[in-house]
């Protein structure tokens, strides 16, 4: 989205302003306080600063500027939250029209609404049976509102006077130059759900022998297949107590999850998690458990998520299942279904599972495979500690792992794999430096260290992400957000402890950083043909530095 237009919003609407229209609002002293929303008090502890327009609850942590207030009392993503205050500002967005998007979440959801109650009252017999022989009980058939599209549903809409356009373009109905076909009729339905639990598409599957399984929503304005994770509306309530995610295939997999006590699941709906699957998916937690069926197709999808998933830096488990063919056959014909998470191996485990080495060419062929994965990972120190355990197990040596892939692609060696190390250490001396704008002695403290840095130097020099500081910039991360507004108010031992853990954090970046040069140094002696032992005990003892 256009800096002018996020600067625009932001320069109409005041945080007090807004806010008003959720809280009452006391003023005390130069700040207003409030009963927070998003945590149980009794006593005010919500804090805004009109002049700095942020916000910070000192029960709860939760802070941060308008935008961040919006998405969280709206549950909405940043692009949501924005277009939700263009509209209060009165700033027009272009390229999208409201209107057409209200108007198919409408008919989405007085279609799953129809279908539901067909099949809750007990007008679709065979289906409630279908359900009940695969073990889903009345509550999950509620809670994801599984409809019966045993009757059409354009008449319905033709009552309520609705264009027959408005439900094509919803991706309800096929127009053919005869006739108009129900693209839902005769199945069982999964109404999909958006972050904010809006339906925005439909799965139908078919009971009957001899046609398409399932048949999905097309992409239309308000759906995207490739962003959407089933389930994530539910999941991400429970992301915020344990960071675990499961990630299954399917819409009955997922189900069967929340049946048995794991709400914390996502279905990447399809063969393969996408990209943007995995980065919406990063939003909410870093731990993943890979839960794909147990057959070729699902290994195959395993092997797809985890290059996609590592590339994200996340923590990746997969599950080990041994004779049950995904996670519902697990749960419910195994003795002990609350002990899923002890059948979960790494990904790096799985991957040696997968490939049995008796042969040198097979060992080769891994290793290649293994290099491909870790060349994708930013995160220096990581690669270097998995690349250690693997070539450990293949008896390699580490550096194997450091070149890219095709070494003799010039291209992966000019790729820049410092950038994403420099940007978080301007993150977090950007966060020294809200804590160096303090009145009290923490304030000094942190000058003095920025001073101490050789700002001259250009490999140490601090420059300060103007968008950062501006707190309207998309890249900007809520919880660096909320870290501003909290260093702003907090006391004076939380803020000496934060600048103790920044101060820590920088140091170890550097490190990253050092780590990441002879690394790329490593490589050059590859190519060259030289010897690299010399390097290898120089990255240890970076590695070992306290
Ligand atoms: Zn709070």
């Amino acid at each position: 989205m256009d800096q002018n237009l996020i600067e625009e919003i932001l320069n109409r609407l005041s945080l007090v302003e807004v806010a008003s229209e959720y809280l009452k609002l006391t003023r005390s002293g130069s700040e207003f306080k409030a009963l927070c929303p998003f945590h149980q008090e009794k006593t005010p502890s919500f804090t805004i600063s009109p002049t700095k327009n942020l916000y910070y609850c000192f029960g709860c942590g939760a802070g941060g500027n308008l935008i961040n207030f919006i998405m969280e009392m709206e549950k909405l993503d940043f692009n949501q939250a924005l277009e939700f205050l263009a509209k209060k500002a009165g700033v027009e967005i272009t390229g999208k029209n409201y209107q057409t998007w209200d108007k198919l979440y409408k008919i989405m959801d007085q279609t799953a609404d129809y279908y539901h109650r067909l099949l809750v009252k007990g007008y679709a017999p065979q289906y409630s049976q279908y359900l009940e022989k695969r073990g889903i009980d009345q509550q999950m058939i509620k809670t994801f509102k599984l409809g019966a599209a045993i009757k059409k549903v354009v008449p319905k809409f033709k009552e309520k006077k609705t264009d027959l356009a408005d439900l094509e373009q919803a991706g309800l109905i096929i127009k053919k130059p005869r006739q108009t076909v129900e693209r839902f009729y005769d199945r069982l339905i999964f109404p999909i759900f958006d972050v904010k639990g809006r339906i925005i598409a439909l799965g139908g599957r078919s009971l009957k022998e001899n046609t398409t399984k399932y048949v999905n929503s097309p992409q239309t304005p308000i759906y995207s297949k490739n962003r959407t994770l089933y389930g994530l509306n539910i999941a991400k309530k429970h992301l915020d107590k344990t960071r675990k995610v499961y990630l299954v295939e399917g819409y009955l997999d997922l189900i069967t999850m929340h049946q048995y006590g794991y709400p914390n699941t996502v279905a990447s709906l399809g063969t393969s998690l996408t990209s943007n699957q995995a980065t919406l998916l990063s939003r909410f937690t870093d731990q993943v458990i890979i839960g794909y069926d147990n057959d070729a197709a699902g290994i195959r999808a395993t092997q797809r998520a985890i290059s996609i998933l590592l590339k994200l830096g996340m923590e990746i488990l997969v599950l080990n299942l041994g004779k049950y063919k995904d996670p519902d056959d697990f749960l419910r014909n195994n003795s002990s279904p609350e002990n899923l998470s002890q059948h979960s191996i790494s990904w790096i485990d799985f991957m040696f599972n997968l490939n049995p080495l008796n042969t040198p060419g097979a060992k080769k062929k891994f290793a290649h495979q293994i290099k491909d994965l870790l060349s994708d990972i930013d995160d220096s120190v990581l690669k270097i500690e998995w690349s250690k355990q693997i070539a450990y197990r293949l008896g390699l040596n580490p550096s194997y792992f450091y070149t890219p892939a095709n070494v003799t692609n010039h291209k992966n060696l000019s790729k820049p794999i410092i950038s994403s190390v420099k940007n978080s250490k301007n993150t977090v001396l950007t966060l020294i430096k809200a804590l160096s704008t303090r009145d009290d002695h923490i304030g000094a403290k942190a000058v003095k260290f920025l001073k101490s840095l050789n700002l001259t130097s250009p490999d140490n020099e601090f420059e300060p992400d103007s968008s950062l500081l501006a707190a309207s910039s998309q890249s900007l991360n809520k919880f660096i957000q909320a870290e501003i507004s909290r260093l702003e108010f907090c006391d004076t031992e939380l803020a000496e402890k934060s600048l103790q853990k920044y101060i820590k954090k920088y140091h170890d970046m550097i490190k990253k950083e050092k780590c990441d040069q002879i690394l790329d140094q490593i490589r050059q002696a590859q190519l060259q043909g030289k010897d690299t032992r010399k390097l290898e005990i120089k990255l240890d003892k970076i590695l070992r530095e306290k």
